[in-house]
């Protein structure tokens, strides 16, 4: 930093440039955290009420039609009157095709259905997964709460900074100081959050069937993980580091370039140098199924560089599928998990729904909208940085003698989501309207029916509760919850 600088900080310290404004963060992040504990609390209420539903899923033939049924029944119902139950004790809420069909015809066939073993028995999971996570969840809200606290109105991170540029900045230099700065800090956040997350994976996960990373695997992907943000995150912070001092006041607009530059970068690494350290990828080897997934993609006119199979079992017996890559080197990728517990059929469909994103543009609407926010969350911060009141209201003093821009970052990293958090509902509607149209475009592509099985297979595989709380999807929700998805198929499915 030059020696310049220095008058220009001292001048701020003495206009105090908005002393009256620094009550806000603080105000924000009260209601912030007062409406996650809050909006967590009603999800579990809701968990708990609902934890005796039963869902049952069987595929019936009327006529010549097969028609997919879902109803949900209450558990001591179905504990009392066992296949002696009656539709009238059950409610649909998958297919509407069950309320045109006369009663008899389903009657006669529930005996069969609820003597099938496991249904009921997956739903109550269900509620008592959510209610699990639910309870980890609220608590690292509230410890995050905390830990925000401690880094800046009890002064963590001015101690810290105070520290490492006493220590740092003499012997090493200003960019070294500020480098040990946001390392110290990614260092400590991760093993501030380190508790939760194998909490959440050795207990949680691991109680309800889900885990299937071993203590070594978890350490090694631990270790890789480090080492990977070391390589990718040093470069890229020293990059933004030296913009800010070199490009003047219009810093923000080349420290957006560059990190918009960085992510397009990453899309293309991800999938080819990323992603292959910690899983396996090989061909997908099924040929009727490769035959059948590529007649589907030349129907709707995509182009792929390959299909390929993940072998996600190693950490976890959720299932998915995805896309990554950019222009022609797209890839689409399967879970093996997701492969073992579909049909052929089903996974058309899911690829379709997959598709179905593509061509509704949603990936590159998500690129433009975070591009566009990060645009702007640095041009606030060009003008934040500058003003003493965004340190000392939370709680750091700046730097006299050395330059205030990875204390900036920190600060604005830590700030954003405390605002961004009364967004997110506006993002997740998106998603999910996103959703609700790839779904149309698959059940126009493939087949419906084959669509709301996979769907209510994955459903079970992910042990989402059927009956969330509505405020909480609305901020919470990027899918919406399956019973909407399958209640919006089932005219087409039927
Ligand atoms: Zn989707």
């Amino acid at each position: 930093m030059s020696y310049r600088s220095v008058p220009r900080i001292l001048g701020l310290f003495k206009a105090e440039t908005m002393p009256g404004l620094a009550w806000i963060p603080h105000f924000t992040s009260v209601i912030n955290w007062t409406l996650r504990l809050g909006l967590g609390l009603l999800n579990q209420v809701k968990a708990i009420n609902t934890r005796w539903l039963a869902i049952i899923d069987h595929s019936i033939d009327i006529g010549t039609k097969k028609v997919l049924v879902v109803l949900r029944v209450p558990v001591d119902v179905l504990a009392n009157k066992g296949a002696a139950i009656q539709l009238q004790d059950c409610e649909c809420i998958g297919l509407k095709v069950c309320e045109q069909v006369n009663g008899e015809s389903i009657a006669l066939d529930l005996a069969a259905i609820f003597s099938q073993a496991g249904a009921p028995a997956a739903i109550i999971k269900d509620g008592d997964y959510t209610l699990a996570k639910g309870r980890l969840g609220l608590l690292a809200t509230a410890f995050g709460t905390a830990v925000l606290l401690g880094w800046t109105l009890l002064g963590g991170l001015d101690v810290l900074n105070t520290a490492l540029r006493d220590a740092v900045q003499p012997r090493f230099g200003d960019m070294a100081y500020q480098l040990s700065l946001l390392a110290a800090f990614a260092l400590l956040g991760g093993l501030l959050d380190l508790p939760f997350d194998l909490y959440g994976t050795f207990r949680v996960e691991q109680q309800f069937g889900f885990n299937r990373t071993t203590p070594m695997l978890y350490a090694v992907d631990l270790v890789k993980s480090l080492a990977v943000g070391v390589v990718i995150g040093l470069p890229l912070a020293a990059l933004i580091l030296w913009i800010m001092r070199a490009t003047g006041s219009w810093w923000w607009l080349w420290a957006w370039a560059a990190w918009a530059g960085f992510n397009l970068l990453i899309m293309v690494l991800y999938p080819t140098v990323i992603a292959p350290l910690f899983n396996k990828f090989s061909p997908l080897a099924d040929d009727a199924l490769v035959a059948r997934v590529q007649a589907l993609m030349q129907r709707c006119g995509f182009q792929a560089k390959g299909l390929f199979v993940m072998d996600g079992s190693r950490r976890s017996a959720h299932g998915n599928a995805y896309f990554t890559g950019l222009g022609a080197a797209k890839r689409v990728v399967f879970f093996d998990t997701l492969l073992a517990k579909l049909s052929p059929g089903e996974v058309e469909a899911v690829l379709a729904h997959e598709l179905g994103h593509f061509k509704h543009r949603h990936v590159q609407k998500r690129i433009v909208m975070m591009f566009g926010a990060s645009l702007a969350g640095l041009a606030l911060l060009g003008w934040l940085a500058g003003q003493t009141g965004f340190y000392t209201g939370l709680g750091v003093s700046p730097n006299l003698g050395a330059p205030n821009d990875a204390l900036a970052l920190l600060l604005f990293g830590l700030v954003v989501p405390v605002f961004g958090f009364f967004v997110s509902p506006v993002m997740a509607m998106l998603s999910r309207r996103h959703e609700f149209e790839a779904d149309a475009y698959a059940s126009a592509q493939a087949s419906a029916a084959d669509l709301s099985s996979a769907l209510l297979k994955l459903h079970e595989d992910n042990a989402a509760t059927l009956t969330p709380d509505p405020l909480y999807v609305r901020f919470y929700y990027s899918h919406p919850p399956a019973s909407e998805r399958l209640a919006a198929l089932a005219p087409r499915a039927a």
